[in-house]
């Protein structure tokens, strides 16, 4: 404790609250850490001057906090404990949400913003509250943009967060990391304007539209007669709009027409009609809280059968008509994205339609074509990045999860044998939320494993698979929940530098483009 507050005299002694943009950046250089002695240590990277104001993030043992420290009295907004020492003001703020608010005001950058105008942006997502420095010492060596924040409804059930502790999260790390180009924030599978509004207030500029609910599946399986018969049950301006745009029309794409019969026009009318509209309703909404300022992603891609071009087609023609501001669109590709291990099946057929609804997304509005569950699809990024010509959004989420359980299976094999017992046990419940085919019956005998091969448990596809969906039965594990946050924060650096190599690898197959320098040795603002 003491120690800490020795340091900080010394700093403010020596005038670095005072100090300018070039004089830090000097000291950043070095390194994130700044090991002060013992348990002592300063986020190098976070060191920011304002008014004649230092702000730092530091932590004494496992207790990390953002402190303002100063010759002159501080700006009195920050909630926390304040220490007077000879000469220097002092103030330990907490984590907390309303802080995060506070440091948003003083720093802009620490505040997720809209993408909408960057080609290439990732979604990263962070179960635990602790992956951002990984995620962004990989994105600042690409031409991407980060959305470190990203939670479905689900996790945030599952984790037992919520909207503004999220976003504080990823606030106070990005400050930590003093990384400054600009993140998203992702309302994830969001369905009702009441969700929207609670992700909204939590300053979440990304908002992706589920419509599940608000689709119609059942037509996709009537036969004509049927069809048609439910067609005239539409409003006569709806069906003239529908015969005269689509019934019978061919449409060229990269190669390949789409004609739609007549039939299959009226189908798509009665699967969709109903959330188009929604769509347009969602829209007005954001504009209306948000101006410009909001990245609204359209979600199709959790229905049973994928998302046919013909229908992809159709929903883009009339979300454009509906003038709904599309950001990003995630069809249901051919074959199967199942949660942390690549791409199951022909990759030949996945790349012919791949193209096309690239080739759609480019005629009408130029959206991002939007792949969820993408995280370690390996052998189909090469094409995936081909077509989009990198506009794209890719989400990742539990992937970063599995790196952190990698790093338990490396520092703490016996928290790991627990682990992977207890996830067993919790594996029919998450089972149920989740598309997978684990089978748990290949999966060896953790308690006959070295503790050298732990680690091959992560890489193999069964066990890996258990491990990233059975998070929430893990994580409200009491026994397993203390264990696990501990060594994650006694091996924080391992834990940062597995999460950067792994997006890393996502980005450079997918062949965005690597900025010649890397990272931090080039200044960030180059925009
Ligand atoms: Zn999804």
């Amino acid at each position: 404790m003491e120690h800490m507050e020795n340091i900080v005299r010394l700093l403010v002694s020596s005038g670095l609250d005072k100090a300018d943009r070039n004089q830090l950046d000097v000291l950043k250089r070095e390194g994130p850490l700044w090991i002060a002695g013992g348990e002592t240590r300063i986020y190098r990277r976070s060191l920011q001057v304002r008014d004649s104001v230092l702000y730092f993030v530091a932590s004494e043992g496992t207790e990390k906090r953002l402190y303002l420290a100063s010759a002159r009295p501080l700006p009195r907004m920050f909630q926390g404990p304040t220490v007077q020492l000879e000469g220097v003001h002092l103030l330990k703020a907490e984590l907390s949400t309303e802080n995060a608010g506070h440091l948003h005001e003083v720093f802009p950058f620490t505040a997720p913003v809209s993408l909408r105008d960057k080609k290439t942006t990732i979604g990263c997502g962070d179960r635990l509250g602790l992956a951002t420095p990984g995620h962004v010492r990989a994105a600042v060596k690409y031409d991407v943009y980060p959305v470190l924040a990203q939670q479905s409804i689900r996790e945030l059930i599952l984790t037992r967060r919520d909207y503004p502790g999220v976003v504080a999260d990823a606030t106070f790390l990005v400050f930590q990391e003093g990384y400054d180009r600009g993140y998203g924030a992702d309302g994830d599978h969001l369905k009702t304007i009441k969700d929207i509004d609670v992700a909204l207030a939590a300053r979440m500029p990304m908002i992706t539209l589920d419509l599940t609910e608000v689709m119609s599946p059942e037509p996709a399986t009537w036969d004509g007669n049927r069809i048609s018969v439910e067609f005239g049950k539409l409003d006569e301006s709806t069906r003239q709009h529908v015969r005269d745009e689509y019934a019978g029309r061919t449409f060229a794409f990269a190669g390949a027409t789409i004609t739609f019969t007549p039939s299959e026009a009226e189908r798509c009318a009665l699967m969709y009609g109903r959330a188009l509209d929604f769509s347009r309703d969602v829209d007005r909404h954001l504009k209306e809280k948000r101006g410009d300022g909001y990245d609204l992603e359209i979600s199709i891609d959790e229905t049973t059968a994928p998302t046919l071009p013909a229908h992809h087609l159709f929903i883009a023609a009339e979300l454009a008509r509906r003038g709904v501001a599309v950001n990003s669109l995630a069809p249901r590709f051919v074959g199967e994205f199942q949660k942390g291990i690549d791409y199951i099946g022909d990759t030949v057929e996945f790349e012919r339609q791949f193209e096309v609804h690239c080739a759609i997304a480019r005629r009408y509005g130029g959206y991002k074509v939007s792949i969820h569950s993408g995280s370690d699809k390996f052998s189909v990024y090469p094409a995936i990045g081909r077509h989009t010509g990198m506009r794209l959004h890719l989400k990742t989420a539990g992937t970063s999860w599995l790196e952190a359980v990698r790093v338990i299976a490396r520092t703490n094999p016996a928290l790991f044998r627990e682990m992977l017992g207890k996830a067993f046990a919790s594996f029919e419940e998450a089972a149920k939320l989740y598309h997978v085919t684990t089978n748990l019956a290949a999966i060896p005998d953790v308690q006959a494993c070295a503790d050298s091969d732990l680690e091959r448990f992560m890489d193999a596809k069964d066990s890996r698979q258990l491990l990233h969906i059975t998070y929430g039965g893990l994580l409200n594990d009491l026994e397993l929940r203390g264990a696990f946050f501990q060594t994650l924060a006694r091996n924080e650096e391992a834990h940062y530098l597995a999460v950067e190599k792994h997006m890393e690898k996502h980005l450079r197959l997918l062949g965005v483009r690597e900025y010649p320098f890397g990272g931090y040795a080039v200044p960030t603002r180059t925009e």
